[in-house]
C-alpha cells in the first residue's frame, strides 16, 4: 500500500453500485485516480471493466454511490476525460484519412456545426506529432497496420486535450511487437498526460503501469505497483501464470501442484 498521493485528483467513485436491469456488475466501487497516474486494471472477460469506462463516461447510471470527475458530476467532468475504444476490424475500402480521423476528436469540443479553426489544425496536428503518425497525416486509414490505426486513435483522444487518457483493451487485436510499441507510447505520453486502461493482458500491465488494479465485480485497488497473490486470488479464483518485467514466474500453485 501506498502513502497518501497528494497530487490532484481527476476521478473519484465512491461506493459505486451499477449493473444492467437486475443484475449488479459493480458492487461498492471505490477508485481514486491522480494526476500523473498509469493505472491498469486487469480482470476476466465479463467481469465489469467495461461498465466501469461506461460509469465515468456518463453511459451507465449507478445506482447507488457517486462518481465526480475533477469534482465535477460525471456529464460536466467527461470532458477532461480522452477515450479510445476497443480497436475493432476495420472496412479497409472506407475513405477516410488519418488526419480526419483525429479532426473528429475536436468535435466533442467545439460541436458538429461549424467550421475548424487554426487552434483545432494546431491540436490535431500535435496530437498526430505525440503518437509519431503525423507523416501519415494524408494517408487512408484502411492503409495503415493495426498498430498504426491504434496510434491514430489514441491521438483522437489526444486531440481533445484531456486530462486522463482512458483506454479499453489498447492492445487487442495488435501483434506482440506491437503491443509493446503502443505501451512504450503510452508510458511516454504518461509524462505529461495520466492514464487508466483496462486489459486482461497481464505480462503488458505488470511491465509498463505505474499501479496495478484487479477487478472482477468488486475492485482491488490500493496503488499496488505489482499484482498480489491476494489481488489474483480475489479477483481469478485460481491459479494464474504472470510475466513481471519480462520474467516468467508463477504466482500461485496450480490447482493440480502435489505437495511433498
Ligand atoms: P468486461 O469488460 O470485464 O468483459 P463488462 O463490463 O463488459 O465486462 O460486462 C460485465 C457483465 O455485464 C457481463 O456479465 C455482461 O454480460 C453484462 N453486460 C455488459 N453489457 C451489458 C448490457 N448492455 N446489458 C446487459 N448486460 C450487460
Amino acid at each position: 500500500m501506498n502513502e497518501k498521493n497528494t497530487n490532484p485528483i481527476i476521478i473519484e467513485m465512491k461506493n459505486i453500485w451499477a449493473g444492467y436491469e437486475y443484475e449488479s456488475v459493480l458492487e461498492d466501487i471505490n477508485f481514486e485516480v491522480y494526476q500523473g497516474d498509469f493505472v491498469g486494471l486487469i480482470g476476466p472477460n465479463g467481469g465489469g471493466k467495461t461498465t466501469l469506462i461506461k460509469v465515468l463516461l456518463g453511459l451507465v447510471k449507478p445506482y447507488r454511490g457517486s462518481v465526480t470527475i475533477k469534482g465535477l458530476p460525471v456529464e460536466e467532468g467527461r470532458k477532461y476525460l480522452g477515450y479510445v475504444p476497443q480497436l475493432v476490424e476495420f472496412d479497409h475500402q472506407f475513405p477516410i484519412r488519418v488526419w480526419d480521423v483525429v479532426e473528429m476528436g475536436r468535435l466533442g469540443a467545439r460541436g458538429l456545426l461549424r467550421r475548424f479553426t487554426t487552434v483545432d489544425h494546431q491540436k490535431v496536428e500535435g496530437a498526430l506529432r505525440a503518437v509519431e503518425m503525423l507523416d501519415f497525416f494524408r494517408r487512408p486509414v484502411g492503409e495503415l497496420s493495426g498498430g498504426q490505426r491504434q496510434r491514430v486513435y489514441i491521438a483522437r483522444a489526444l486531440a481533445s486535450d484531456p486530462e486522463l487518457l482512458i483506454l479499453d483493451e489498447p492492445t487487442s487485436n495488435v501483434d506482440p511487437q506491437m503491443s509493446n510499441s503502443i505501451f512504450g507510447l503510452l508510458h511516454k505520453l504518461n509524462e505529461t498526460i495520466s492514464i487508466l486502461l483496462i486489459t486482461h493482458d497481464m505480462s503488458a500491465i505488470s511491465s509498463y503501469t505505474k499501479t496495478i488494479g484487479c477487478i472482477n465485480r468488486n475492485l482491488h485497488y490500493h496503488g499496488e505497483k505489482e499484482l498480489t497473490t491476494e489481488m489474483i486470488e480475489a479477483t481469478y479464483q485460481c491459479p494464474v501464470d504472470l510475466i513481471a518485467h519480462g520474467l516468467p514466474h508463477r504466482v500461485l500453485p496450480s490447482h493440480h501442484e502435489v505437495k511433498e
